[in-house]
């Protein structure tokens, strides 16, 4: 029998901070896949009873879990709302996994919750299978991310514009707590659930902060990692919405997210982003805008106001050159310079450019760069010969060049019109896109001769121009 060992914390605390809700049944819970790596990870037995996939679409609620929605807030697209929450999941519960680690599994999809407003609460499987692969896909090329546990289709139709088959994600994390997560406490003037809130969550991701302030500079710290981590590999998140920004660090809630196919820093997909607030290189600039509102929720945590304001301004001022710092580490290795000074700016900046102006392919330019088979366009590009001696001269003095580039720079992604491919297949039954996709993606910086199609960027009219929320 499936046993989870649940170690709930989360609904130990105040009741004003979420809403105690049972996932909501489903007709014909019908299993896609189920992560047995991480299932081991989480300490979860018993996976091969036959009632599994009832457990996973939320039609059975497993023995320990306490399930709840979480209340938060979040400036959407910069205006804020107070009464958001988990509209639409379950938090089961949580455990300690075999490193140690505390982890929630979330069920995605679940059902209406107190927080659903006008929505169904549920998902529909597109998108469940896009987070799926792509969470899957950051973790493997070393992301910090949520994970994905299972895909279970409910047997129920989800209306959207048309009817479409209904499914539910079990989402792992090392917390759901958003920077939106405080602000919903700061927006309320309930200082006593923003101070239990602030306690458990420093308790659980930066136990070693003294303060609010260090408690910022962590996540500061994290958020500035990622950010950069994801722009090195060409990755468009598409809603950087405060609500979808994890105080833990973590890449989470996967909407409309894809990666750069041809290199374009104003690249925008999502099909609600018309003003490109989220596009490719503004996510550099939009998670400092995060962190001031995250700052200006932990204001009531410190002894005085004012000194807080202060000292929260110049550590958001700083937040830019951490983020180019990190930028400049990333891509230097992508380039194969083990520590990269700020000269090599211009280095990384002009091959950007001379990508930009061709629409050279992102993914395949920088893994071509070791073998010099790089895309024919960019080749023909006028100054990509010098930008190339540049570079070799710079390479003189680096050791194992090429491993460090061949540790970074991918052969594969999850690119974009692979995930739509595989997405009308699932909605026609035929889930072997999906497994195949998730089965190169496991070794993403691996060159297989099998899966050499899935390297290719699309022909112009496989080309995906939008990708949709996952509402
Ligand atoms: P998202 O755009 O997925 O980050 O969601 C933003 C907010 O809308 C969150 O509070 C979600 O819980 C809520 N939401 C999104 N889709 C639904 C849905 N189908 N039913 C209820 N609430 C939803
Ligand atoms: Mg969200």
């Amino acid at each position: 029998m499936l046993s989870i060992p649940f170690d709930n914390s989360y609904a130990r605390l105040p009741k004003g901070m979420f809403a105690r809700q049972n996932p909501v049944p489903v007709s014909t819970p019908d299993m896609i896949a189920f992560n047995d790596d991480l299932a081991a990870e989480l300490g979860i037995t018993g996976t091969d009873d036959p009632k599994l996939a009832l457990y996973f679409a939320g039609s059975r609620v497993p023995e320990g879990a306490e399930p709840l929605a979480q209340l938060y807030s979040g400036h959407q697209f910069g205006s804020f709302n107070p009464n958001l929450g988990d509209g639409r999941a379950v938090l089961l519960g949580e455990v300690i996994d075999q490193n140690g680690q505390r982890r929630d599994i979330q069920l995605k999809g679940s059902g209406q919750t107190p927080f659903s407003r006008r929505g169904d609460g549920r998902a529909w499987l597109g998108p469940v299978l896009r987070e799926y692969i792509v969470s899957e896909a950051m973790f493997a090329l070393g992301v910090p991310t949520t994970r994905a546990l299972a895909a279970t289709r409910t047997g129920d139709p989800v209306f959207r514009e048309t009817a479409l088959p209904g499914a539910v994600l079990t989402r792992v994390a090392a917390s759901h707590i958003r920077v939106g997560t405080f602000q919903a406490f700061y927006a309320r003037n309930d200082i006593d659930n923003l101070s239990a809130l602030f306690d458990h969550a420093r308790d659980r991701h930066y136990p070693q902060a003294r303060d609010a302030s260090d408690f910022l500079q962590s996540v500061i710290e994290a958020q500035a990692a990622l950010v950069a981590h994801w722009m090195s590999l060409g990755f468009i998140h598409g809603v950087m919405n405060t609500d979808n920004c994890a105080i833990s660090g973590e890449t989470i809630d996967y909407g409309p997210c894809a990666f750069l196919d041809g290199f374009d820093a104003g690249k925008v997909f999502s099909s609600i982003d018309h003003r490109g607030r989220y596009a490719y290189v503004a996510q550099a600039d939009i998670i400092v805008w995060n962190m001031a509102q995250l700052a200006s929720a932990l204001v009531p945590l410190m002894p005085n106001a004012e000194a807080a304001v202060e000292q929260f301004t110049a550590q958001i001022h700083a937040m830019p050159a951490l983020i180019r710092a990190n930028w400049l580490g990333r891509f230097g290795a992508k380039l194969g310079l083990a520590a990269p000074a700020p000269d090599d700016a211009d280095l990384i900046t002009d091959l950007l450019t001379l990508m930009q102006n061709c629409g050279a392919d992102f993914t395949n330019t920088f893994r071509g760069l070791t073998q010099d088979d790089i895309p024919t366009e960019l080749r023909a590009m006028e100054g990509y010969a010098d930008w190339h001696a540049a570079w070799q001269e710079r390479l003189q003095d680096e050791q194992d060049a090429p491993q460090r580039m061949d540790a970074t720079n991918p052969v594969l992604i999850p690119r974009n019109h692979r995930i739509e491919e595989m997405i009308s297949a699932a909605t026609n039954g035929d889930d072997t896109l999906f497994h195949r996709l998730h089965r190169a993606l496991k070794s993403p910086f691996a060159a297989d001769p099998e899966f050499a199609d899935l390297t290719q960027p699309p022909a112009p009219e496989e080309e995906v121009e939008a990708t949709f929320c996952g509402t």
